[in-house]
């Protein structure tokens, strides 16, 4: 609730009254809805990247996710995990929980992994991602393999192929743009909040970013199979600080996104009343006066000359 009212009282000022008084009105009642997706989940090989010394990406990401929906709890948001514990959830279900919860934005939370002993040795950093057909490059089509369950396992129901799935749900352009938006916000607060190396924003065809109605990202908080990356993340101290920063985006992102679309549906709603509220009546009574028309125009059509100024001469 904090979140879009104190965002919409920045963006408010330039409203009219009324508008401004509604959109408040709306902002204070209205909660922000967040979902959750700690990444993975149940037993292999549904259990994610796994790290050093027993750390595994599907304990990791519940554990951040928890932290997470505290903190922004705490400060009036409504939070719904697409998982509490130690589930397997399909990625069908997960983007179905978002999409039943109404949230304003999905997040989901992932742990990046090398296969070969020399990239887990030297490869490092967080990045994030929104949904495109078309990945950034081959390393981000492969994670979206990954992610998905596989290049041999595609769990996703409904669309006759994902690619047609994700084409379908790229419709949704708006939540798309936010979605962009909400990635830059995402990394940007993780890289200030933990000091780890910046992989940037990337594009790719995540399945479980495919099914939701709402701006949707997926970050990779780091590399499990890094030497120290993944001992930190399986710190609860470093676990907080992503959690934090995670929260922070959202909170930026309620302000910066979500509420000046408030007003800026405040703001079309609002005009609509003065308009028709001033048709033209004595335009009609002196009208008439116009005998001359009647010469190039028949009768009947006068009376539609009159209605629309500036007509046929
Ligand atoms: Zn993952």
């Amino acid at each position: 609730m904090r979140f879009l009212a104190f965002a919409a009282c920045a963006c408010l000022l330039a409203l009219p009254a009324g508008a401004e008084q509604a959109a408040l009105v709306r902002a204070e009642q209205a909660a922000l809805v967040v979902v959750l997706d700690p990444g993975h989940g149940g037993k292999f090989p549904h259990d994610g990247a796994h790290g050093r010394s027993g750390l595994v990406e599907k304990d990791v990401s519940l554990a951040v996710a928890q932290k997470t929906k505290e903190l922004l709890e705490a400060a009036g948001a409504t939070v719904v995990l697409t998982r509490e514990s130690d589930d397997d959830v399909s990625l069908a279900d997960r983007a179905r929980v978002a999409n039943d919860a109404g949230a304003d934005l999905f997040l989901s939370i992932h742990c990046n992994s090398m296969e070969s002993r020399e990239d887990r040795k030297v490869t490092r950093g967080v990045e994030t991602y929104f949904l495109s057909p078309d990945p950034t490059d081959a390393e981000a089509k492969l994670l979206a393999e990954l992610e998905n369950g596989g290049p041999d396992s595609v769990p996703l129901p409904k669309a006759a192929s994902p690619v047609e799935g994700i084409l379908n749900d790229l419709a949704l352009g708006q939540a798309r743009n936010d979605s962009a938006a909400l990635a830059r916000l995402v990394q940007n607060h993780v890289i200030r909040g933990t000091w780890a190396t910046s992989r940037g924003v990337r594009q790719a065809p995540f399945l479980v970013l495919s099914g939701t109605r709402m701006p949707s990202v997926l970050v990779e908080i780091g590399f499990i199979s890094h030497p120290q990356e993944g001992r930190l993340l399986g710190k609860e101290k470093y676990q907080l600080k992503v959690a934090t920063a995670l929260a922070s985006a959202v909170r930026d992102f309620a302000d910066k996104v979500l509420s000046r679309r408030l007003v800026a549906q405040a703001r079309t709603q609002e005009p609509a009343a003065p308009l028709e509220a001033k048709p033209a009546p004595p335009a009609v009574v002196e009208a008439p006066a116009a005998p001359a028309a009647a010469v190039e125009t028949p009768p009947v059509q006068a009376a539609g000359i009159v209605a629309s100024p500036g007509g046929t001469r």
